[in-house]
């Protein structure tokens, strides 16, 4: 994990950490609304729920791989709901694709609860991966697989393959941000609140335990203009 990902920290340790540096630059529970993009996949649920713990409940932007999948009309609610009674509200956003790694270091890997065997994590992106290596990426969105091709397209562009599911796993944490941020920007919604967006990836090793690769923590001042906050620099 650290190979692939160094400077991974364990998944509550890094929402605490989130907690405590939004909380310092007026982040409140109270009048903050939490968007989560982060993918269907049952392994991640205690991640939402922990989220949800710390900053009350949370809508959903993300299909399978964690790329935000709502479109325009979800877009529309989820900023249509952040609180604005006592003043300035907060938008406070996660973007987190995941992979497993296992306990012999396979990565892409999980073995579940109540199964013997691993099974790929994340699926969609291990199944795109797969994809692109054989040249079968879909030239079009098939509308009984919508989140997956769509998410091919977006991520395997011009049939330029990937390395390494690592490599795209990144290119989805990439392509994350740069969705997020175009729609927070597109509505502006920096006038009216504050804003804060999460970027990592998330991992699960064996046996439930979760990990975060910590990207960056960015806020934005009321005229759009962002900034990072160094939170997760390893103190020696
Ligand atoms: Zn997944």
């Amino acid at each position: 994990m650290q190979a692939a990902f160094p400077g991974s920290i364990p998944a509550a340790d890094y929402l605490d950490t989130v907690r405590s540096s939004l909380g310092a630059v007026g982040f409140d529970p109270e009048t903050t609304l939490p968007l989560v993009s982060i993918c269907r996949d049952e392994l991640t649920t205690n991640f939402f729920a922990r989220v949800q713990e710390q900053w009350g409940p949370a809508f959903t932007l993300a299909g399978l791989g964690g790329v935000p999948a709502l479109g325009a009309t979800g877009w529309g609610a989820a900023f249509a709901h952040i609180p604005y009674t006592s003043g300035r509200g907060s938008l406070l956003v996660f973007g987190l694709p995941h992979i497993g790694i296992e306990d012999d270091g396979t990565v892409g890997m999980t073995v579940r609860e109540g199964q013997d065997s691993p099974t790929s994590t994340c699926g969609a992106l291990t199944a795109i991966y797969d994809m692109s290596q054989r040249g079968t990426i879909p030239n079009e969105v098939d509308l009984d697989d919508f989140e997956a091709t769509k998410l091919a397209l977006r991520l395997v562009v011009d049939g330029h393959k990937p390395d390494s599911l690592v490599d795209l796993t990144v290119a989805a944490l990439d392509a994350t941000e740069v969705d997020l941020w175009a729609a927070i920007d597109a509505q502006e919604i920096w006038k009216d609140h504050n804003v804060a967006v999460c970027c990592g990836v998330q991992i699960h090793g064996h046996g439930g335990k979760d990990w975060v690769w910590p990207r960056s923590i960015s806020l934005t001042d009321a005229t759009g203009e962002r900034r990072q906050i160094d939170a997760f620099t390893p103190t020696a």
